[in-house]
């Protein structure tokens, strides 16, 4: 259904620049995409949606890197290097979702819980299980959240346990094509689409890398994978291919359709090079490299090579699911990186000159930059693009107390991005449909 929807909009066209439009009238389509963004004054007709005082409009956010069968983990489990913590803690949870009744209790909490966070579009791990897979897909379309769906494919003999991987590599492969084919069917409308995902490189044989990266030949389908994640993943791509992971990746052909790579610390500038000419793109997970990552991504110098660059939670590695939570991370880590955290060593060697970003940036790369990443037209409003959006409350009453004589639109919004909570958001839209709404008493 056609709708208009009238307000004062916040949103970042560029990497430097906060757009406030007050009192805007947003025209969409019967299709979902905006026709027009124009002035109150300017607007004719009648409204369906006028914003309260105090309500923001902002494009809806997304998540390029959920893990969906740890979401019963979020908040926990947090005590352990990586390569333990997927043995002892992450692997025995997903291997769970062999059951699908315990898939139908999970599905509905965790792409409820990001919706309503404002997130828009979410790129899912799944397990290695197709009908979890199917079912994770199915409970997107469902709820209306846009988002891309992936079974997981490892094989690998000694990174993963024996009662948690594929067979053979050829059984995955085939698994993971069938896979894109039953997602496709149950959405044509391709709202919810399906993601080649082989783990990382220490889950998965050769043999298993190559026929994915011919799958996402054959197929177009996206790819996404963990990259350079942690000291013990970067060294054990260098070891074992005498290559870091981006280009072991290009040479499996899994940087040819849009891929999302995660993580990315311990990216050197000789990769950013690399990447820089590919469709792939990064999923920064700043609070997850805090636990995991053993360093701080370089997000400055990535992004100034040209890389694509989004925002992810990681969930659950990542213990917060907000991804307006995750723009105030990515900022705290970039100003540790620039002063760096140990202060027994003197300040000028402390830390990385010029790595800082502010809140603005932070926020396009939850939306435009993940957009980018996605080749998907969401992450502004402005006509031509899908209606992917949600409000926040400000305010009185709200985590976001405003102060008229203080404040600009910059405060406004940098602490609307850091202070906003799941009942500060009251409507979430995607496509053009209201998805959630929050009854404020
Ligand atoms: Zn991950």
């Amino acid at each position: 259904m056609a709708f208009t929807i009238r307000g004062t909009i916040m949103q970042t066209p560029t990497a430097e620049h906060l757009q406030v439009l007050q009192d805007h009238v947003v025209t969409v389509s019967d299709d979902g995409v905006i026709s027009s963004v124009v002035p109150g004054s300017a607007h004719e007709g009648s409204v369906e949606v006028t914003l309260a005082e105090g309500e923001i409009l902002l494009p809806g956010l997304i998540d390029l890197h959920v893990h969906a069968p740890q979401w019963p983990q979020l908040g926990s489990r947090l005590d352990k290097p990586l390569e333990d913590w997927l043995f002892e803690h992450t692997f025995p949870l997903e291997a769970r979702f062999a059951d699908l009744s315990f898939a139908a209790e999970v599905w509905p909490s965790l792409v409820g819980g990001l919706l309503g966070l404002g997130t828009t579009t979410a790129v899912y791990y799944s397990s290695i299980h197709p009908g979890a897979t199917q079912a994770l897909a199915a409970e997107c379309l469902r709820q209306g959240q846009r988002a891309f769906v992936g079974r997981v494919a490892m094989d690998h003999l000694e990174g993963t346990p024996e009662w948690y991987r594929d067979s053979d590599a050829r059984s995955a492969v085939e698994a993971s094509h069938q896979s894109i084919v039953d997602i496709e069917a149950l959405d044509p409308s391709g709202l919810v689409r399906p993601i080649i995902t082989p783990r990382f490189i220490p889950a998965c044989s050769d043999a298993l890398l190559e026929g994915l990266g011919e799958l996402a030949a054959s197929s177009g389908a996206l790819v996404q994978t963990h990259c350079s994640e942690s000291d013990w993943e970067h060294q054990y791509v260098i070891e074992r291919y005498g290559v870091t992971d981006s280009v072991a990746l290009e040479r499996f052909g899994l940087l040819q359709t849009p891929s999302v790579l995660a993580h990315a610390g311990h990216l050197t500038p000789d990769d950013d090079l690399v990447l820089a000419g590919t469709n792939a793109g990064i999923a920064h997970c700043p609070l997850s490299n805090s636990y995991f990552g053993n360093a701080v991504f370089p997000l400055r110098r990535v992004t100034d090579a040209g890389v694509k660059v989004g925002l992810g939670t990681d969930i659950a590695g990542g213990a917060d699911p907000s991804l307006l939570a995750q723009c105030a991370y990515a900022v705290t880590g970039s100003r540790m990186l620039e002063d760096g955290v140990n202060s027994a060593v003197d300040a000028e060697s402390r830390g990385l000159v010029s790595s800082r970003v502010d809140m603005i940036k932070a926020f396009y790369l939850a939306t435009v930059g993940g957009a980018d990443v996605l080749g998907l037209p969401v992450g502004i409003l402005e006509a031509g693009r899908a209606f992917d959006a949600f409000v926040v409350r400000t305010g009185d009453q709200t985590s976001v107390r405003r102060w008229p004589e203080l404040d600009d639109d910059e405060a406004v919004f940098e602490r609307l991005v850091r202070l906003a909570r799941a009942s500060d958001i009251v409507s979430v839209w995607v496509n053009g449909t209201e998805v959630q709404t929050r009854q404020v008493s």
